[in-house]
C-alpha cells in the first residue's frame, strides 16, 4: 500500500495500474518505457493541467462534437490508465471507441476487447471479428482500421499514439487530436490539436467540457476550432516546462 502522504502518491498509483496491466498481458513490451517518458514530462509541468492544455481541450471537444463520425482510438496504455473515463467521454460526445495497437496481436486484442465489455462498453471496434481495412491501401499493421470506425472517421482522438501511426492517419486525411505529455513528439507536432497533459487528467476534464459545449451554438464551436493555432499552442505548452527549482 502506498501511503497517501507520499509526495508521488498519484504517480505511484498509475505505475501500479501499469504494472498490473503488464501482468495481465495486454501491454506491449515497450509500454512501460512509453509510460516512463510521459511521467518525466508530467514531472516537469508539476503534474498539473496547464492553461494551453485546457485551451486545446476546449478546441478538441468542439471539433469532436462537430464531427460526423468521431472515434477514440485506444491502446493498452490508455486502457490501463483510463478505461472508465474513456467510456464516459465516448458516451458524452457520442464517439465510437476503437482498439488500435501498434504491436497488434490477437491475444492482446482479445484481452482489451474483454476489458471494455467487462466495464460495460459493448460496441468496441477493432476487435478480432471486426471488418478491418488498410488506410490508403498501405499493407502494414500500422495502417489497419475498422471499416465503420477509424477507416471512415473524420475526427480521431489518438491519446498516447506513436508517430508512425499518427502520420498514416494524417496522410489519410483525418483530423487528429492527441493527448501526449511530450510536446516535442512527432505525434504532437503532426496533430491538428495537441493536448499536453496526462490522459488521467485530460479525459475527465474533456467530459466536463462536453457537457458545457453541447449546450452552445454550433457557430461558437466552429469559431473555436477555426481560431485555434496548434503550433502556437504547442510553443506555449513547451514554455510550461520548468527545469529550474
Ligand atoms: P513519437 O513517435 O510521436 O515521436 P514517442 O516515440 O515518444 O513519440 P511513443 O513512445 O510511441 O511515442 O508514445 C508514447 C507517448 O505518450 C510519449 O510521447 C509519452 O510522452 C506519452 N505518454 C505516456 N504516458 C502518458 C500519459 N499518461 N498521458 C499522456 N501522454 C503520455
Amino acid at each position: 500500500m502506498i501511503p497517501k502522504s507520499h509526495p508521488r502518491y498519484e504517480s505511484l498509483l498509475l505505475r501500479d495500474k501499469m504494472v498490473k496491466a503488464a501482468q495481465e498481458g495486454y501491454l506491449a513490451d515497450s509500454a512501460l518505457i512509453a509510460h516512463g517518458r510521459g511521467e518525466a514530462f508530467d514531472y516537469l509541468i508539476g503534474e498539473k493541467t496547464t492553461y494551453p492544455a485546457k485551451r486545446a481541450m476546449y478546441v478538441a471537444v468542439a471539433a469532436l462534437l462537430l464531427s460526423n463520425n468521431p472515434v477514440i482510438s485506444v491502446n493498452g496504455n490508455a486502457t490501463a490508465l483510463a478505461i472508465d473515463e474513456i467510456i464516459e467521454l465516448a458516451n458524452a460526445i457520442d464517439a465510437k471507441i476503437e482498439i488500435n495497437l501498434f504491436y497488434r496481436t490477437d491475444e492482446r486484442v482479445k484481452l482489451i476487447t474483454q476489458l471494455y465489455k467487462n466495464h460495460g462498453y459493448k460496441n468496441i471496434l477493432g476487435t478480432l471479428d471486426d471488418d478491418i481495412e488498410y488506410i490508403n491501401d498501405i499493407p502494414n499493421n500500422r495502417a489497419t482500421a475498422s471499416k465503420s470506425g477509424i477507416y471512415s472517421a473524420d475526427t480521431i482522438l489518438i491519446p498516447l499514439e506513436d508517430g508512425d501511426r499518427a502520420e498514416i492517419l494524417k496522410k489519410g486525411g483525418k483530423n487528429i487530436i492527441t493527448i501526449d505529455l511530450n510536446p516535442l513528439s512527432r505525434t504532437s507536432k503532426m496533430s491538428d490539436v495537441s493536448i499536453m497533459d496526462n490522459i488521467v487528467r485530460a479525459i475527465p476534464f474533456m467530459t466536463k467540457i462536453a457537457e458545457d459545449l453541447k449546450t452552445q451554438d454550433k457557430k461558437v464551436l466552429i469559431d473555436m476550432v477555426n481560431d485555434f493555432d496548434n503550433e502556437e499552442n504547442l510553443k506555449e505548452s513547451l514554455e510550461q516546462i520548468r527545469i529550474k527549482e
